[in-house]
């Protein structure tokens, strides 16, 4: 017996995506950005002098949080940086729930978010996606039924990549007695156009979840924000965050990674073309593919696959191919590909078609 409390010993707690070491796998598993941070991230990281390192940083990220704002046309009191989007997560719960209060979540989903609402001491109420992954269209009313006093809905959605509208976005914040937490963590890959951000102006239960992991190729820096009113960010920003989550060098390195929108685009753009040719490459093979506005795509496996997808994912993997499979009911026959670089892709497709037959 452990001095934990009972509901962490309960617990299993979460299992991050393989993590190896070495650069001679091909690693498709986890959804970083396949292309390097920008040539401007690195200057500013070389440039990080000692002193910097030596006093505390600014308790708000001041540097970081006026260059996203800058970038989002809001005010800096409209963000809270974050020690990544997880600890945005954390500090939503932390913030907006009671203890032992329900946490509403569209399944399936992060397999974070039940994770952290078991730390909280907070049951889960799960309403299922529709078969094509879309909201149900009571989706709302029945958080709202259930008492969750936070909802969590990842757009675009993992593990599928679709993206639920703006206007159904707005439609359930509108509909929500409680807080919606919008997980954008993929939302910088989308087609242009989709940008719900402007939506916080209206909706004061709407938080916006962003991370620079995914869009901007930092997920080791750890460096996230949250956006929403001012009534929203303020508690977390001035009571529930930690004084200094987000280090000195993040603060600068997040800054430079955000005001060079335009490298930042051109991995975008590579992404989406990439996943385009990747979605086509596998629907020709009779995969099912919904479309997907994310820098991954879950792929169905055909009914005739000569094996398992379970099989399959862990034959790659000895090939160094690393790719997501989630052993669940409605996840048991999908693979799940974060789009790589155009070799990457390239040689993970052949690679499949072999363990296809
Ligand atoms: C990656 C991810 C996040 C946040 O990740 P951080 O690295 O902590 O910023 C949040 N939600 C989803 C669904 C993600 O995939």
């Amino acid at each position: 017996m452990g001095y934990e409390r009972e509901n962490i010993r309960r617990m299993a707690g979460y299992t991050p995506g393989e993590q190896p070491d070495g650069d001679q796998v091909i690693k498709l598993n986890t959804n970083e950005n396949p292309h390097p941070p920008s040539p401007k991230v690195m200057t500013t990281l070389k440039a990080i002098e000692a002193e910097t390192l030596r006093r505390y940083p600014s308790p708000t990220a001041a540097t970081f949080l006026a260059a996203a704002a800058s970038y989002h046309a809001l005010a800096p009191d409209q963000l809270v940086a974050t020690n990544g989007g997880d600890e945005l997560l954390r500090l939503a719960i932390t913030t907006f729930v009671e203890p032992g209060q329900p946490i509403g979540i569209a399944a399936p989903s992060y397999s974070l978010y039940p994770v952290l609402a078991d730390i909280h001491g907070s049951p889960v109420h799960a309403v299922e996606l529709a078969d094509d992954w879309s909201v149900p269209e009571t989706f709302a009313e029945q958080m709202n039924a259930a008492g969750a006093p936070l909802t969590l809905l990842v757009n675009p959605h993992a593990p599928s990549g679709r993206l639920t509208p703006q206007r159904e976005i707005a439609a359930i914040a509108s509909a929500l007695n409680g807080v919606l937490l919008v997980d954008e963590a993929y939302v910088d890959f989308a087609d242009p156009g989709h940008d719900v951000t402007g939506l916080v102006q209206h909706h004061d239960n709407l938080l916006i979840l962003r991370t620079l992991s995914k869009g901007y190729s930092l997920a080791g820096l750890r460096l996230g924000y949250g956006i929403g009113c001012r009534g929203l960010i303020a508690p977390m920003a001035i009571k529930t965050r930690d004084s200094y989550s987000v280090d000195a060098v993040a603060d600068a390195v997040g800054a430079a990674a955000i005001e060079d929108q335009r490298y930042a685009r051109q991995t975008w753009q590579s992404v989406r073309a990439e996943r385009e040719r990747v979605i086509t490459a596998l629907r020709e093979r009779n995969f099912q593919v919904p479309d997907s506005q994310a820098n991954f795509c879950l792929a169905r496996l055909p009914a005739n696959a000569a094996r398992p997808a379970r099989d399959i994912q862990e034959g790659l993997r000895q090939e160094g191919i690393l790719i997501r499979h989630f052993d669940t009911d409605r996840l048991a026959d999908c693979l799940r590909i974060s789009i790589g670089t155009t070799e990457q892709n390239t040689r993970l497709l052949q690679r499949l078609w072999e363990w296809m037959c």
